[in-house]
């Protein structure tokens, strides 16, 4: 009887309500999602066509075995708008969406399934700096990382306080990597090497850009004598 009700209550409001994906308008179907089906599957572009390539034609620091993003970013686009959403206006099941979809492409990449499968791994979403995860109230990486978990369930998820940002830097856009990677070292603090010592580490974030960030947090997980690092991103710059 219960459930009878339920479902009248939720067919009522869909017809009052329908649910639209947030990024088209589109009726969207998936009650669990944001997102609708085309928008996951065919709107973007694939940063990774045959979902095959080991990095993103750039060279990779010791230890980095493979950095991987699943669309191009496309500045002003859709995609941007998308992001923005995530971040600033707080639909976090965004981040959901797009994590479970990284997962899956993880899974069908012949290189990374294998890594991931075989290695014990944990993953890391790259931490926010506490005044810029007080004033969001999330971050919208670990919401990523949480959809990438529903895919990968075997992975763990390092505790948010295992590494920290302890530099609250500004958004870095228009600046040269060498003033970046300036910027950002040692801009992360290692508080507990046991969660990643020997393991494979998964770094989970929005967008790839130029690798300042994720760079300068693999080489803070390396001296905690991780295996080594992988880069999953939603976006590629
Ligand atoms: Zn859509």
């Amino acid at each position: 009887m219960k459930e009878l009700i339920r479902n009248m209550i939720k067919g009522v409001s869909d017809i009052v309500f329908p649910r639209v994906c947030v990024c088209c308008g589109r009726e969207n179907t998936e009650c669990q999602r944001q997102l609708c089906s085309f928008c996951l599957q065919e709107r973007f572009a694939d940063a990774n066509p045959q979902n095959n390539r080991i990095s993103s034609d750039i060279l990779l620091p010791a230890g980095v075995i493979a950095q991987h993003a699943m669309w191009t970013f496309d500045k002003g686009g859709e995609l941007q708008d998308l992001m923005h959403l995530l971040k600033y206006e707080r639909l976090t099941t965004i981040g959901l969406d797009l994590g479970r979809k990284l997962g899956e492409r993880v899974r069908k990449h012949p290189f990374l399934e294998k890594k991931l499968s075989r290695r014990t791994s944990v993953i890391l979403p790259v931490p926010l700096h506490y005044l810029k995860y007080r004033y969001r109230g999330f971050n919208q990486a670990f919401k990523i990382a949480r959809g990438f978990q529903q895919v990968w369930t075997d992975l763990a998820l390092c505790e948010r306080t295992c590494v920290v940002r302890r530099k609250n830097t500004r958004t870095q856009t228009g600046f040269s990597l060498e003033k970046r990677l300036k910027n950002m070292k040692n801009a992360f603090r290692l508080n507990d090497p046991s969660q990643l010592a020997g393991q494979l580490v998964v770094i989970i974030d929005d967008v790839f850009t130029t690798g300042a960030t994720t760079f300068e947090l693999a080489q803070t997980v390396l001296k905690a004598e991780a295996h080594a690092v992988v880069i999953l991103t939603v976006a590629q710059a």
